[in-house]
């Protein structure tokens, strides 16, 4: 029997992803849009890592559900979430990828938080990744698997996004206007990709794939034993996304929202002591993608 995807109210789940007819091959070529997610840096190397971390049997699973222009490479598909959530025929999927807290809230909880702005219960970023979990577990006559894949492989990353699990009232720090150094943006855009671009271009010579080697260096060795940890559901289950949301909003209070007001100047002092948080958040992301993906193709 398969495990389930663990949810603090799984029976909430009420809501199914509306069916389209638009071919995947087609709606690949949609824009790249950034807010709500990290950036494509950010995606790219938590799908690389676990495309490097999955099994044979779920590396053959995976591959056979890619679209043709993946070329068999789950990063190709990871941002497309992204690209597809403003079109038409999609807009019901904007909410999947973030959970808001109430303002200083700096817990989740499932029934209080998962729901998007007209109150659809299940309708967040946890929701959706039990919802997508589940259709490839246990239902995979029924469902379109290749939007599934392409959409769990993206919101298991953003849930690790500290602030993707922030405050409703700022948006996540979407609305918390300040400076990156000399650069105007706003503090969601530093969790998404201002820190993370530092990181490629100061100590991996702009290159995001030392980056990548780099995480997954550490997750086979310094991070081996938690690794394990981070994999491992506390009831058994496939994913927990309820917990990784409640560590992503406690670290939106420790470390990204302090020292952010509005018209701050962020540079090295916050770069330096949030930047280990940003990259371990990406390990985790990337080592749970793979152990869920494993999880399934190995109990089917
Ligand atoms: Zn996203």
């Amino acid at each position: 029997m398969a495990r389930r995807a663990q949810s603090e109210c799984s029976d909430s789940v009420l809501w199914v992803p509306v069916l389209v007819l638009t071919t995947v091959s087609a709606l690949f070529h949609g824009p790249a849009l950034s807010a709500h997610a990290w950036g494509s840096d950010g995606h790219h190397v938590i799908c690389n890592i676990a495309e490097a971390l999955l099994t044979e049997i779920a590396r053959e699973a995976v591959e056979a559900l890619l679209p043709d222009n993946a070329d068999g490479n789950l990063s190709s598909i990871c941002l497309w979430a992204d690209s597809i959530k403003r079109q038409d025929g999609y807009r019901w999927s904007a909410p999947l990828h973030y959970i808001n807290t109430p303002n200083g809230a700096c817990d989740y909880k499932y029934i209080r938080d998962c729901r998007d702005d007209v109150i659809m219960p299940g309708f967040c970023a946890s929701g959706a990744i039990n919802n997508y979990t589940t259709q490839m577990d246990t239902d995979p006559d029924q469902h379109n698997l290749t939007e599934a894949l392409m959409f769990l492989s993206h919101l298991v990353a953003d849930i690790h996004q500290p602030l993707h699990v922030g405050f409703e009232g700022d948006r996540g720090g979407n609305s918390v206007d300040l400076f990156w150094y000399n650069t105007r943006t706003n503090l969601h855009h530093v969790w998404d990709a201002d820190m993370i671009t530092k990181s490629k271009n100061v100590n991996f010579g702009g290159d995001i794939s030392r980056l990548t080697k780099a995480l997954l260096k550490n997750i086979t060795s310094v991070w081996k034993r938690d690794a394990k940890a981070w994999s491992t559901c506390g009831g058994g289950e496939i994913a927990c996304p309820d917990q990784y949301a409640r560590e992503s909003v406690k670290l939106a209070c420790q470390f990204a929202y302090p020292d952010a007001r509005r018209g701050a100047v962020l540079s090295d002092a916050y770069f330096q002591t949030r930047i280990p948080v940003a990259h371990k958040r990406l390990a985790q992301a990337a080592v749970r993608l793979a152990s869920i993906l494993n999880a399934i193709y190995t109990e089917v």
